[in-house]
């Protein structure tokens, strides 16, 4: 670890990769005593807070958790910068262009630091739990307050409270945890609520950063996950998302139950909640019974995110996916089969190392035969600390480029092609706000996560409505509202 002029002995716990990569057989606690000191609940009155969230709706959530944290503090949001005593960035390590914006985030915010030297600025999230990173921090920006990592939100509170009165740097990122805290304060709005089931990722495949950054696969205890869920349904939220790096390995962890995601789903879907959607799939534990519960339907829609990466057997043991091209389709064939209605989607990387024009050749063959509504699609580019970064990253750049636009162009046809078989149909939608574009239009989503324009009153704005589809551009819907009453939870 690199040396600095401050003095990091009191609250100096850095990042390791050694200790993030271990996966021992420790037991995994479940804290449910979680509470704020008393000392602390009103450390924040008449103060702001304001932070910036990057990155995937992990990231979202953990950012509930810490407002949820700051308001049981007495602090209150602000999103003026100038009135702001906390900014923190809550950061994604998954691409080199995300920490590139935080880093420049950090000079900007440099001024605002010597303008008004009570405000306490952190940096949380994946970012912080990567050597490099911290390293970089205490060298290059040692005006930032406090760092704290993903296994240490709950610790927020007294790690606040030390920043506040230390001169020093307070720095807590805790590379190995394997407990779950519960009752955690969460501020959420609006008529979506995210849940995580499961924390971490024991998948590491090679290009990956978040098994270093989100520790070791822990399920939260299905009882305290279908309370919070029939909690968010007795407060009214329109649809969850299930959140957990690799939903589908729910549950392999508990030692004393046998019950993995199928068993979850087919638990939430008795749940009176209008709709449930889960993100990330891994394809290798994706087994028969979450298809047999998912084909049920109900609250549990008919879209499902299925990152396949790339179509070449070569390359998926690269990236050690630990599934083939032949696996992947035969789950396809079997979600089709069960689920007619299916809608897959899907993360694919072009230009991983090695990758040749026929191994790209593979990945278009594999998109046609699924024949994705849409994914999201990105040229590789290495992650410092991951097995992938050591590889010769071979693959020119406009060769990577040229190679994404094939690759997006293949997916537009499909996508194009699936909104088009939607003409004339009339959907369920649930409206979610104004169009970013117009505000006499309205917005929302089908259950099969289409985005729909249709102009009807706002005060439909969180209300599921009917839309006669009249136009299909590729990256959104059109329709008519039709005024008939919704009978939530129905299939569209
Ligand atoms: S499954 Fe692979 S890509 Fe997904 S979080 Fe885990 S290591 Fe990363």
């Amino acid at each position: 670890m690199t040396t600095s002029t401050k003095d990091y002995s009191k609250y100096f716990q850095p990042p390791s990769y050694t200790d993030a990569k271990k996966r021992g057989k420790e037991e995994i606690e479940v804290h449910y005593d979680f509470s704020i000191p008393e000392e602390l609940r009103e450390i924040g009155k008449d103060k702001h807070y304001l932070i910036q969230t990057y990155g995937c709706q992990m990231n979202e959530h953990d950012t509930e958790t810490i407002k949820g944290l700051l308001e049981q503090m007495s602090y209150r949001p602000t999103e003026d910068r100038k009135q702001a005593d906390i900014i923190l960035l809550n950061t994604c390590a998954v691409r080199e262009n995300a920490e590139d914006k935080v880093f420049g985030e950090l000079g900007h915010l440099k001024k605002l630091k010597l303008e008004k030297p009570s405000l306490i600025l952190g940096v949380c999230g994946c970012m912080s739990q990567e050597e490099g990173v911290v390293n970089r921090i205490m060298k290059k920006h040692p005006f930032v307050d406090l760092i704290f990592g993903t296994h240490n939100i709950h610790r927020l509170p007294a790690l606040l409270k030390e920043a506040m009165f230390s001169k020093e740097m307070v720095i807590e990122v805790w590379s190995k945890e394997g407990d779950i805290i519960e009752n955690l304060p969460k501020k959420r709005e609006g008529i979506k609520a995210w849940v995580n089931i499961m924390y971490g990722c024991d998948k590491f495949c090679t290009y990956c950063i978040v098994p270093y950054t989100r520790g070791k696969e822990r399920s939260r205890r299905p009882d305290d996950v279908i309370a919070e869920v029939r909690d968010l349904a007795r407060q009214g939220f329109k649809e969850i998302m299930l959140l957990g790096q690799n939903v589908n390995a729910y549950g392999k962890d508990f030692e004393d139950i046998e019950y993995r995601f199928g068993d979850l789903m087919d638990d939430i879907r008795k749940i009176d909640l209008p709709r449930v959607r889960f993100t990330t799939s891994h394809p290798r534990d994706f087994d028969d019974h979450l298809i047999e519960v998912l084909a049920k339907g109900g609250n549990l829609v008919e879209h499902i995110h299925l990152p396949v990466q790339s179509g070449s057997n070569a390359i998926l043991k690269r990236m050690s996916r630990k599934y083939t091209r032949e696996h992947y389709l035969e789950l396809v064939r079997k979600i089709k089969a069960a689920i007619p209605d299916a809608v897959l989607t899907s993360d694919i990387i072009v230009g991983f190392p090695g990758e040749t024009d026929e191994q790209f050749e593979e990945t278009i063959s594999l998109v046609k035969e699924v024949g994705f509504d849409m994914a999201f699609t990105f040229i590789y580019s290495p992650r410092e600390g991951t097995p992938a970064a050591d590889m010769e990253d071979d693959i020119p750049y406009e060769v990577k480029q040229a190679r994404l636009v094939r690759l997006n162009d293949t997916l537009n046809v499909f996508s194009k092609a699936s909104n088009e078989r939607l003409k004339g149909q009339t959907l369920e939608v649930l409206i979610e706000g104004e169009s970013k574009n117009n505000p006499n239009v309205l917005a929302g989503r089908t259950r099969t996560n289409k985005l729909v324009h249709v102009e009807a009153p706002k005060e439909l704005i969180g209300q599921f409505v009917h839309v006669h589809i009249t136009e299909t551009p590729t990256f959104y819907i059109k329709g008519d509202w039709v005024k008939e009453p919704v009978a939530e939870a129905s299939q569209a």
